[in-house]
């Protein structure tokens, strides 16, 4: 293998391919960007410099970019230690291009896909040792530049030496955190973080009928629980219901069963009205919101109510309170509950399936998603014994990490001494 990383090949130039380019080349490594044309190539090498929201720091560092095209350039990655594909998500585009990529890439060489949730055994299925020694998942998250996260995920085969000499990169050189996952559907973040939003859209039927409007749950599902300001429906916005649709889909074939995500993987009735209509988001020009501009030149912003189907004047909301809200015996306090609270304990029951620990879950969720606190950290300041009497008022099994905690006779996950909870019951130190 490899001993140190001094170049990189990204394969797909587009949002995330440009911005993992950027981030090397603006370290001063040797980057090849392909993609399926060299116009597209060019399109991503384009937008680092773009004079809005240029990725490079400074823009000299363009140079240390070359680009080319599938067709004609992919022998060009026998040149590069690290390989890493981050072509559109569709395992058979991505099982193809894997295929180029054992032909042509060099002994020793890492490989990696940035897929967002298709398993790496599926699209290795069927390949080599050789490749299967050298591959893993480097899960970065949009924008690049900003998001602190990115997953790594070995798969069966994967070396050690791999692991590390990555980690090693993402970290040092990079500046990323690396939270370590394992082969399951949609990893760390993206599991917990979609969980979150889908039980949120079905629990926000149940919540308009009691009276909360869209923009007062969106006040709720943003600063008082520490999630960042889109709140819920305005956070899907921005994602696109499309990609909610097709998550979905994924989580539809791939979840385990008894998953407590199964019940939520199709949209509610009005969202799958909105998809059909191509209401997708920010990205077709309005969703859950849309900007209007006035005859006078001001902006005024709409919400569509699910409800009636039309588009009315949003009324600015923001909720009072904390993340205690969720424990609050109300009509907001029980959406809080039902979609934050059930969140904290989908994640309690997910060790060791999807991670060994609770500090790599607390991590992802807070450097992918902007929590300002992950799941466990959350249970700490509600106070886990809350949350347990909850569950047992609610008739709700305790999850299996609130299980340990009771059985280890603790009280938190975290100890001030920096210390925190394994799945044994003890406490270990944190790692860096
Ligand atoms: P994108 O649509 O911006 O870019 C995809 C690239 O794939 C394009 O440059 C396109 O030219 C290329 N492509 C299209 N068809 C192809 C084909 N048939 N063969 C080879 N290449 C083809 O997508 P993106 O947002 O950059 O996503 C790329 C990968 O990163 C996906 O696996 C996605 O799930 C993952 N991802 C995306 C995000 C995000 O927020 N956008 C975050 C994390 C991971």
């Amino acid at each position: 293998m490899v001993s140190k990383i001094n170049s990189i090949a990204v394969l797909g130039a587009g949002t995330m391919g440009a911005g993992i380019a950027a981030l090397a080349a603006d370290k001063d490594y040797k980057v090849l960007l392909l993609d399926i044309n060299e116009e597209a190539a060019q399109k991503g090498k384009d937008s680092m410099i773009a004079e809005r929201a240029p990725m490079l720091s400074d823009l000299s560092k363009i140079n240390n970019v070359n680009i080319g095209s599938f067709d004609k350039d992919f022998e060009s990655i026998k040149d590069y230690d690290w390989v890493c594909e981050v072509v559109v998500e569709n395992l058979n585009i991505k099982r193809e291009i894997f295929e180029k990529i054992e032909k042509y890439r060099k002994d020793g060489s890492i490989v990696s896909s940035n897929t967002s949730g298709i398993p790496l055994r599926d699209i290795t299925e069927n390949m080599p040792n050789r490749l299967l020694n050298d591959v893993c998942i480097t899960h970065f998250f949009n924008p690049v530049k900003v998001m602190k996260l990115c997953e790594l995920i070995p798969g069966e085969k994967t070396s050690k030496e791999v692991m590390n000499n990555l980690s090693e990169f993402l970290t040092d050189v990079m500046g990323k955190g690396v939270v370590y996952g394992k082969d399951t559907v949609n990893f760390i973040g993206n599991r917990i973080g979609c969980y979150l939003i889908l039980k949120g859209l079905h629990e926000g039927s149940n919540a308009r009928g009691l009276g909360l409007s869209q923009e007062v749950i969106d006040g709720i599902m943003s600063r008082p629980l520490g999630l960042p300001p889109t709140g819920l429906y305005g956070l899907v916005d921005l994602i696109g219901l499309d990609v909610m649709h097709s998550v979905g889909k994924n989580l539809a074939v791939n979840l385990p069963e008894g998953d407590m995500g199964k019940n939520y993987v199709n949209l509610p009735v009005e969202e799958q009205n909105m998809f059909d209509k191509g209401q997708l988001g920010r990205k077709t020009g309005g969703g859950f919101y849309r900007m209007q501009k006035l005859d006078n030149g001001d902006k005024k912003k709409e919400v569509f109510d699910l409800d009636t189907s039309l588009w009315r004047d949003a009324v600015k909301s923001s909720a009072e309170g904390d993340l205690s809200m969720i424990l609050e015996d109300s009509t907001r306090g029980n959406y809080a509950w039902e979609v934050m609270g059930s969140t904290l304990l989908y994640a309690a029951n997910l060790i060791p399936e999807i991670a060994d620990d609770i500090v790599n879950i607390d991590r992802a969720m807070r450097w992918g998603f902007a929590w300002s606190k992950g799941p466990f950290e959350m249970m700490d300041e509600l106070g886990p014994m809350n949350i347990i009497n909850k569950c047992k008022e609610n008739n709700i099994t305790i999850p299996a990490m609130l299980e340990t905690l009771l059985n280890s006779n603790s009280d938190k996950f975290y100890t001030s001494n920096n210390e925190y909870l394994t799945i044994e019951g003890e406490y270990n130190n944190i790692p860096k």
